[in-house]
């Protein structure tokens, strides 16, 4: 290991960081994880991972080149730029302008499908400087965590699913209509995999969907904006070798297949402004990951409970947890085996039931085959990415909160085709009641 950077960032891992990452997965959301361990506060105030020897210089208030990626803010939030690479300890989601050279992914789920409150089912939100905001999978759960970040939903449309189980596309249905009532007016997009039949791609999956929840869709037709009922689905062959599935506004997308259940199941990386990041769909270690996730400054990558963690949390014998957790996923010695030879700046596990026991399982396997950076990923972690610095936080949110308000665009989208119940059943009306009268229509 010559690359100052590498020897630097396990420097950092063997000391302060190790200890903020372990405590990740061991403490209490409420205590957040960096407070009490940064060794020199004058340098590192939160968790980072890989800075470079040299000062940095300072990135004050770039105003003129972040106002175009700026967010409709929810009331009471008003945001300030990171100055020097200064970040609070904590992310309060909304205070801070994201740099305009900047990443910022933050797990919404990293749990199983049977999700609980702490831990949802797969979901992670990367956010750019340039203003774009991309979904990687969206599980059952997660969408409650991304309310709680309060993200402006006119620019939460793209949605890449890694593959159809339900705890990572389980919360696609409740997120278009969410959305859709708070504040996004223009279709939301879906980009996800054939399967070896076409009744089992993305395509069918949203057909079937519509048709699941046609009662829902027609009640708010003509009271919500036209536009934003519109699902504009990208399917695209899971056995696709790294090619294009999305490119735009400096932004790229590819895929690669992953072994996972059945055919139909893929990874993505993410490049933007010469940063990189690598998310992982469910899969038994793959050669096309370790071929094209190479150079990824995060990669994620799913990390399940070893063996007999497995047997013992589902009530499983030993055969069926070894087949689970090391033919189906990816247990952690192998997905430490995974890092080392990848060696990215930061590489994220995710994907495992969280308990002391399991967590001490987990990271006894990752570390008996990877040294390198590491971060096991727990619900609401948020990555700061720069080409200079990692910096790994948790959120800090309130469980009950509004959205920002829509915007007048929203307002003003076109509504047509409003449905109410039939003349017969509205007879039906109790004449006990009286309803105040109607403001006027605008
Ligand atoms: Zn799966
Ligand atoms: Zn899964």
């Amino acid at each position: 290991m010559t690359n100052p950077a590498h020897v630097f960032a396990h420097a950092l891992l063997a000391g302060a960081l190790s200890m903020s990452i372990v405590s990740l997965i061991a403490c209490d959301l409420a205590q957040p994880a960096n407070d009490a361990q940064a060794p020199e506060p004058a340098q590192a105030p939160a968790g980072h991972v890989a800075a470079e020897a040299e000062p940095t210089t300072p990135t004050a208030a770039k105003p003129e080149s972040t106002r175009a990626g700026r967010d409709n803010l929810p009331r009471g939030r008003s945001a300030s730029p990171i100055v020097d690479g200064q970040y609070p300890t904590s992310y309060f989601p909304n205070t801070e302008i994201l740099g305009a050279d900047e990443m910022r992914i933050t797990a919404l789920g990293t749990g199983m499908p049977n999700q609980t409150k702490a831990a949802a089912s797969i979901s992670y939100l990367v956010e750019l400087g340039n203003g774009d905001k991309f979904l990687f999978d969206v599980g059952s759960g997660s969408l409650a965590n991304l309310f709680s970040l309060r993200p402006d939903f006119s620019k939460i449309d793209k949605v890449f699913a890694s593959h159809l189980h339900v705890d990572h596309v389980g919360d696609f249905m409740p997120l278009h209509i969410a959305s859709w009532l708070s504040g996004r007016y223009t279709p939301i997009h879906l980009y996800g995999p054939t399967g070896s039949r076409q009744e089992l791609g993305t395509a069918a999956f949203v057909d079937g969907m519509r048709k699941g929840y046609a009662w829902d869709l027609e009640t708010r037709t003509g009271a919500l904006p036209d536009e934003g009922a519109q699902i504009e689905v990208h399917e695209f062959d899971y056995g696709q070798q790294n090619e294009v599935v999305y490119e735009a506004n400096g932004v790229t997308v590819r895929s690669w297949p992953a072994i996972h259940s059945l055919d139909g199941s893929v990874s993505f990386s993410l490049e933007w402004n010469g940063l990189k990041y690598v998310f992982g769909g469910d899969t038994y270690p793959n050669k096309w990951y370790m071929q094209f996730a190479t150079d990824a400054d995060v990669a994620s990558h799913e990390c399940m409970l070893p063996p007999e963690a497995m047997a013992e949390y589902f009530g499983w014998d030993l055969y069926q947890a070894t087949y689970v957790s090391t033919r189906i996923h990816t247990e952690p010695q192998a997905f430490g085996k995974v890092m080392s030879a990848l060696q990215p700046r930061l590489a994220v596990g995710y994907h495992s039931v969280q308990s002391p026991e399991n967590n001490a399982a987990i990271m006894d396997g990752v570390r008996k085959t990877y040294t390198g950076p590491l971060a096991l990923a727990r619900d609401l972690m948020v990555i700061n990415v720069t080409k200079d610095d990692i910096v790994v936080r948790m959120a800090v949110v309130d469980e009950y909160v509004l959205p920002p308000d829509v915007s007048q665009a929203y307002k003003d989208a076109e509504r047509t085709n409003e449905k109410s119940p039939s003349e017969e059943t509205l007879k039906g009306k109790w004449k006990g009641y009286v309803p105040p009268p109607m403001s006027k229509k605008k």
